[in-house]
């Protein structure tokens, strides 16, 4: 049978989003460019800028990483001082160029360009309710159902039309607008989506993380607050709180997954972070072994936070393949076995005769985790002790993490000795709630863990379709061993 060739992405059921704002730079479009590339992670399925002078917009967005839908002639047509834009993930359905962002709009006061990371729990409903009053969408994003409150809204000034339509919608957002004259970010109440304003000279910059701070040789200044509006524009910076703040309920998958290692989120670095949930779970679990190996990328801090505590000699045993791109030959029957290593190959000198730790940062369905556990025993492993940096992940995300239903979770499905038995480590243990807590020193409340103990900050409707919008249902997508992404 012929190889075929498939997008990885699509094996997978994840959304993911970064967004990032520049206010007053003679280089605007550029500069948001490389803030883009510093939030490449959060999203590879789209991309786009918008940039404004104070009169005039001018947008270009396209499917794909940022370094495939910008050259330099798009950049030098995005004009002005200021610039938005957005990196997005999506599942196949969605996959569409019409939903790429910054999503933009003419409304009776001029031009408006949103961007948005989260997901809105009652945008079905509100979409309804437009739709009944003649509202024509032309997306399946529910950042549109925004552009449309904003614009029924619009007749006191852009800021009040935010700030009341913002009162209608529920769920964990990081939402920047751009309009001719002015940029305005908001930060969700409850603070689940992740949104830092940062400064390049005299330029004022907001960022999904901090990371994009440093890509463009600016400073990160603060957080925006949770419920928080930040207004620029040329009478400089201003903040006012819009919601009432909420529970305080930073995504836990931000520290343990999503989040860039050199970014800073809630005053700690994320990195360090990691390596606590690694010290932690070596406390919590300890297990006599020779090495211990990270899954890289994203669980080497843990991995070498265990390996210190732990006093066990920290190993690169697995080598990952940065640069297979976006196509990827799927193996056919008869070179399925070649599929894994593509990405991960285990190093056979340094696992041969060893009992390994292994440290991943989650499991979503377990499989990546049977192949890696696999992977290593055919290299000459003699143990394979599995360690989880977060808890068991059991139930769906609603505000932006995609992880489709809990059917499909592992944990949801199958006790922590059957899923040692399904992935065929020796032994498979947990970081606690309690221990991810400590690590970031935050009390339990203070960090959204719904997915781990099913305390939604934000009430969701148990019959709530995060898809609703979308054209195509992920039901018919199958998670191969996805790791869940913000959107
Ligand atoms: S439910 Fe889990 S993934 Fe979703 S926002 Fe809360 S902590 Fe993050």
């Amino acid at each position: 049978m012929a190889d075929e060739i498939k997008r990885p992405e699509e094996d997978k059921v994840h959304d993911a989003c970064g967004v990032f704002a520049i206010y007053g730079h003679p280089a605007a479009a550029r500069v948001a460019l490389y803030g883009l590339y510093a939030l490449q992670h959060r999203g590879q399925e789209s991309a786009g800028i918008v940039s404004a002078d104070g009169n005039r917009v001018w947008i270009h967005k396209g499917m794909g990483l940022v370094s495939e839908v910008f050259d330099d002639n798009d950049i030098a047509q995005l004009h002005g001082d200021r610039a938005i834009g957005h990196v997005r993930y999506s599942t196949t359905g969605s996959s569409l160029i019409g939903n790429a962002q910054p999503l933009l709009v003419r409304y009776r006061k001029g031009m408006m360009a949103l961007a948005h990371n989260g997901n809105l729990v009652n945008a079905g409903r509100l979409r309804e309710q437009l739709e009944d009053g003649g509202s024509i969408f032309q997306t399946s994003v529910d950042t549109e159902v925004i552009a449309h409150l904003v614009a029924r809204m619009g007749n006191n000034g852009l800021e009040s039309a935010i700030a009341a339509s913002l009162m209608l919608v529920r769920g964990g957002f990081a939402l920047i607008f751009m309009t001719e004259k002015q940029i305005i970010g908001v930060r969700d109440p409850n603070g689940i989506r992740p949104l830092a304003l940062g400064r390049l000279g005299e330029a004022w910059v907001l960022a999904s993380e901090s990371c994009a701070f440093d890509t463009i040789g600016g400073e990160f200044v603060r957080e925006v607050a949770p419920g928080e509006m930040i207004v620029l524009d040329d009478e400089g910076m201003r903040s006012r709180q819009i919601m009432p703040r909420g529970r305080d309920a930073l995504c836990s998958f931000e520290f343990i997954y999503l989040a860039r290692p050199d970014s800073i989120l809630n005053g700690l670095s994320i990195h360090a972070v990691r390596k606590e949930f690694g010290r932690i779970l070596a406390r919590e679990h300890p297990v006599a072994a020779d090495i211990v190996v990270g899954v890289p990328d994203s669980s080497i801090s843990a991995a070498s936070g265990y390996a210190e505590e732990a006093g066990i000699p920290y190993e690169m045993g697995l080598v990952k393949n940065r640069y297979i791109g976006r196509t990827f030959i799927q193996p056919s029957q008869t070179t399925r076995q070649f599929g894994v290593r593509v990405k991960l190959n285990p190093l056979r000198k340094v696992v041969d005769g060893k009992r390994v730790v292994l440290v991943d940062d989650s499991i979503v369905r377990g499989t990546t985790s049977k192949h890696l556990v696999k992977l290593l025993r055919e290299a000459g492993a003699k143990e394979v002790h599995l360690r989880i940096g977060s808890p068991p992940y059991m139930n769906p995300c609603f505000f932006g993490i995609d992880t489709s239903a809990s059917g499909e979770l592992i944990a949801a499905e199958k006790a922590v000795e059957q899923m040692r038995e399904f992935i065929g480590a020796d032994s498979l243990r947990f970081l606690s709630v309690e221990g991810l807590a400590e690590a970031t020193n935050l009390p339990p409340k203070g960090l959204c863990l719904a997915c781990f103990n099913r305390d939604y900050p934000v009430s969701v409707d148990e019959q709530f379709r995060k898809f609703d919008l979308e054209t195509a249902t992920p039901a018919s997508a199958e998670i191969v061993g996805g790791r869940p992404h913000a959107r």
